[in-house]
């Protein structure tokens, strides 16, 4: 069996990804199945924590277009982020996985508030961290927080599970000429503007030499495969000297 190519690594999942068939909110079935490709991501030895959206439940931007004062309705998408984060945490322990959420925005009653030596801690115990509410700050996204959270914990990569195999030239759904990149730079995804995370996600990894690695999270298994460098993927990185 291959070993997995990474010892620590930050997972995002975007809120739509948890809502499954629905139009709105969250499936538990989806839930379960992430969970699961979580545990077998910690049993072939990879420490796992998480970034979870909230574009299932709110998004900021559509409250501001919607005459919504901007950095009341971001708390709001924060807040979003914290109940995903929490039914992530139900389907983890469901299935024995200890897990913490910790929030950018201290609820004290709810989760831990997001300490970074604590985060550590629990991951050297071998916990599952969640990390909730964002950044903690308004006009920014949960992939820039992804970003953050993965330079603070040392991560070797950030997995990015999206509802595609990786980055395409165009998309796939729609042209059926589309190529899949194997390996992009950073430098050229910003400059072609293509949609892998936001512009200061993007700085952020390439900033801390992070590789990103856009995989499909629905395709049962594959996160463990892409982690051995098997599944399908495209990683995003420092161009070739
Ligand atoms: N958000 C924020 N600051 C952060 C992270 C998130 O203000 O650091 C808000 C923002 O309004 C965003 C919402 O939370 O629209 C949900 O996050 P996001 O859109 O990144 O979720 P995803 O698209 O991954 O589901």
């Amino acid at each position: 069996m291959s070993e997995p190519q990474y010892k620590r690594v930050l997972l995002k999942v975007s809120g739509e990804a948890l809502m499954g068939e629905e139009a709105y909110g969250i499936d538990l079935n989806v839930v379960q199945r992430i969970a699961g490709e979580v545990k077998e991501a910690l049993a072939i030895g990879v420490e796992v924590c998480l970034v979870i959206g909230g574009g299932n439940i709110f998004r900021g931007l559509k409250g501001a277009a919607e005459g919504m004062d901007r950095a009341s309705a971001d708390y709001m998408g924060m807040l979003a982020t914290v109940m995903n984060a929490l039914a992530v945490q139900n389907g983890l322990e469901q299935q024995g996985v200890p897990t913490r959420v910790l929030s950018a925005i201290p609820m004290t009653t709810v989760c831990e508030p997001y300490i970074r030596r604590r985060a550590v801690r629990h991951m050297e115990k071998g916990r599952v961290v969640i990390f909730a509410a964002g950044t903690g700050n308004p006009f920014f996204t949960t992939d820039t927080a992804a970003a953050l959270r993965a330079s603070e914990m040392g991560c070797d990569a950030l997995m990015k599970g999206t509802q595609v195999d990786g980055v395409y030239t165009a998309d796939p759904k729609l042209d059926p000429d589309a190529k899949r990149y194997e390996r992009l730079g950073y430098m050229q995804v910003l400059a072609d503007d293509l949609k892998v995370m936001d512009a200061s996600a993007i700085s952020l990894c390439r900033d801390n030499s992070i590789p990103i690695v856009v995989f499909n999270i629905h395709e049962t298994g594959e996160f463990g495969r892409v982690l051995k460098g098997e599944g399908r993927a495209t990683i995003v990185e420092n161009e070739a000297a």
